[in-house]
């Protein structure tokens, strides 16, 4: 078979729905075209006497797809995605209309966005919000229910230029960072043909429950979760679920899911089942920074609408079910350096690797000086729930290395230089007819937050429904910070010192950077009470509540950094605490709202029945008035917990809220364990976990 044979069947269609780079050929001039593709490449602003044409080229690409409104598609700080659409259309003077889509409407837009989270940016007497044009990331063509509409992916700001979304600091980072690489590009005299940048794949978890389970869970409908929920018998304990065989309704929704973001030029890659019965994943290939991050939230929104067309309804919350594992976003990060190379890849011999130890070195001061900082980036109230329970990391900020870079990161601060790399070796399996299989260098540690994995970081704390612009700014400025500090140093000592090389002068700077950073370097279970002790020793994850950890953005230090860099100015930063607490605060309440309110609408009614049924009939042996007697109570129970709960409420106290819910529950999955089945108002984890 020819290798290069045409692909055929659905990846025909990879990216058909893109304004690409391939299409833009198709429908510009030479001359547009090869201005959009600097624009795009080298990041130089779009040339005003193109824009017309561009913008006429795009429309009638998305006609002739079908399209009869655009959008200025942008992520305000919800953590969604937001739009206005608007037909392409202008009525004329004989009553016709023709279509029209000129540079400006490209470009930019003004969305009367005061109904949009500001904190305090903006009064509401002041609402003017512009979103404008990310040429870097391509315009595509979204279609549900039949409806066919242009996305133009477009920051979002204010009237004073303030960023009020996700997408506007991810750019900002990402510049910073792409600037300081350059730098140490050219301290290592490498050939500068290549522009630096992030690269990012995001593994998203999800679980999949049947439609009619979905509605018949209020709790699922207004918060994501379940709020009550008794763990059954069998759940995930057998381990016959993670990687097993995928329900064939299951893999049809995948398929669909598939082509669909194959449609859209997202590159998904891998699917399988999870750890939990329900629970699958879904991961693509990775991609430069900014377009990865759009592109996950393209794959949020596919997953929920191909599984409403499959009869299903997916849940991205980070905790949907207690007592079984959660959902996480594993975010694999990594660094194109100006040689157009991965620098985290540390080739065959690490230890003689010197850009990979520097930019290894710079992560590890970077996440040690900054770990309060990326600690805020994953604080949710979702996540709150997943971090540190079944097999999710810890909140406590660390990073895993594996056997071969410790030891050679030992070498270095006990030698001062390294100068051999222990081999990984081969795996023999004792079987003459199979090969011995090479080993990894690193194994894997699944209980780290914060995981090298052969070239990349994997920054496994991330939340399942989280943006991952977040995350992502805080990765690319505590680099870029750390690359900036050890080329400054590097250059000051190059100046000073003519006698001494390169290579010697590094072997110094890493070793000592490394012996002052040391401390957030573990390789062992994270899981583990002895890690929480010796972390505490360490002065390590000390910010345990949501609120203290969202308070970190605006610390001294990182506002000095995060300000040094421009990747948010002050008032950026303290309205974004602002918003993420409020978001925090208003997801506790309204569960512990709904909790209250579930109590007295669905449960306590159903038990109160049940209890009243068992003592008419009033059967006189033992073993069922003692039953008789605790669904009583506990049917008392639940409008005791009620009313713990209005007062909660009322005082708008969170932990006593969430005390309240938590006692709620207990009595709840108590009741639903002596309820017949149909005398519970709710399908159960059971119905839920094996209907697929
Ligand atoms: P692992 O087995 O360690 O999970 P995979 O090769 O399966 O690694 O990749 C997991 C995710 O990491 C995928 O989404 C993949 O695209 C992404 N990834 C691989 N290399 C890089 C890189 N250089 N930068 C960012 N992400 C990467
Ligand atoms: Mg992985």
């Amino acid at each position: 078979m020819n290798a290069n044979a045409p692909c055929s069947g659905p990846f025909d269609s990879f990216g058909s729905h893109v304004f690409s780079i391939r299409t833009m050929r198709d429908y510009l001039s030479e001359r547009a075209y090869q201005s959009l593709l600097s624009t795009i490449q080298q990041q130089m602003p779009l040339d005003p006497s193109i824009a017309d044409e561009v913008a006429d080229a795009m429309k009638n690409w998305a006609i002739r797809h079908g399209a009869t409104h655009y959008t200025h598609w942008f992520q305000p700080l919800t953590g969604n995605t937001a739009e206005k659409q608007d037909a392409f259309l202008s009525p004329t003077q004989d009553g016709a209309m023709i279509t029209t889509f000129s540079a400006k409407e490209l470009s930019q837009g003004e969305a009367d966005g005061s109904s949009l989270p500001s904190g305090g940016l903006r009064a509401t007497f002041e609402a003017r919000g512009y979103t404008a044009w990310d040429p870097t990331s391509p315009a595509f063509i979204k279609t549900s229910s039949g409806v066919s509409v242009l996305c133009i992916p477009t920051i979002f700001c204010g009237y004073h230029g303030e960023a009020l979304d996700k997408k506007t600091p991810l750019l900002r980072s990402h510049a910073a960072l792409s600037k300081q690489l350059t730098r140490l590009g050219k301290i290592f005299g490498d050939p500068c043909d290549h522009t630096p940048c992030a690269t990012l794949g995001a593994e998203q978890e999800y679980f999949l429950v049947r439609k009619e389970h979905y509605y018949a869970r209020p709790d699922l409908i207004q918060t994501g979760r379940t709020l009550f929920g008794r763990r059954p018998p069998r759940h995930q304990q057998m381990e016959d679920h993670y990687y097993g065989k995928t329900p064939p309704d299951v893999l049809a929704f995948m398929h669909d899911v598939d082509c669909e973001l194959w449609r859209l030029g997202v590159p998904a890659k891998t699917r399988h089942n999870e750890v939990s019965p329900g629970q699958f994943e879904l991961a693509p290939v990775f991609e430069t920074q900014n377009l990865a991050v759009d592109h996950n939230m393209i794959v949020m929104q596919v997953l929920r609408e191909t599984a409403d067309r499959h009869g299903f309804a997916c849940l991205l919350h980070e905790k949907p079910f207690d007592g079984v594992n959660g959902s996480g976003k594993h975010n694999n990060w990594s660094i194109t350096g100006t040689d157009g190379k991965n620098w985290l890849s540390p080739g065959s011999n690490p230890h003689d690797n010197l850009k990979f130890l520097t930019m290894l070195t710079a992560i590890i001061k970077g996440v040690d000086t900054f770990a309060d900082l990326l600690r805020a980036t994953i604080a949710t109230a979702g996540n709150e729930l997943r971090l540190g329970a079944n097999e999710a990391p810890p909140t406590i900020i660390c990073i895993f290395l594996g056997d071969q870079l410790t030891d050679i990161l030992a070498q270095m601060t006990r030698e001062g230089t390294a100068t051999r790399t222990k081999d990984a070796g081969r795996i023999s399996l004792g079987l003459a007819a199979l090969p011995n299989l090479p080993r990894d260098a690193t194994d894997r540690n699944r209980t780290s937050p914060l995981a090298f994995t052969g070239n990349k970081f994997e920054f496994r704390a991330v939340g399942s429904s989280q943006s991952c612009a977040t995350p992502n700014v805080i990765l690319n400025a505590i680099t870029t910070w750390a690359v900036d500090e050890i080329a400054t140093e590097l250059e000051a000592k190059l100046a000073a010192d003519k006698k001494r090389t390169l290579e010697q002068l590094l072997d110094d700077l890493l070793a000592q950077t490394l012996r002052n950073h040391q401390r957030i370097l573990f390789d062992g279970d994270n899981y583990s009470h002895a890690w929480r002790e010796e972390a505490a020793r360490r002065g390590l994850g000390r910010l345990t509540s949501i609120p203290d950890a969202i308070a970190a953005f605006t610390a001294p230090d990182a506002l000095k950094m995060l300000l040094k860099y421009e990747i948010f100015s002050e008032r950026e930063l303290h309205s974004r605490c602002e918003i993420y607490t409020e978001i925090y605060n208003k997801s506790v309440h309204i569960e512990a709202a709904v909790t209250r309110d579930l109590l007295r609408s669905h449960i306590g009614p159903a038990a109160l029945r049940y209890a009243a049924e068992l003592r008419a009939a009033a059967l006189p042996a033992p073993p069922i008035a003692r039953h008789t007697a605790l669904v009583t109570d506990l049917a008392a129970d639940l409008y005791t917990a009620a009313e713990t709960l209005d007062a909660a409420l009322d005082a708008r106290d969170l932990p006593a809220q969430q005390r309240a819910m938590t006692t709620a529950r207990k009595t709840v999955d108590h009741l639903e364990a002596l309820m017949p089945h149909d005398r519970y108002p709710f399908p159960t984890y059971a119905d839920m976990f094996f209907a697929l």
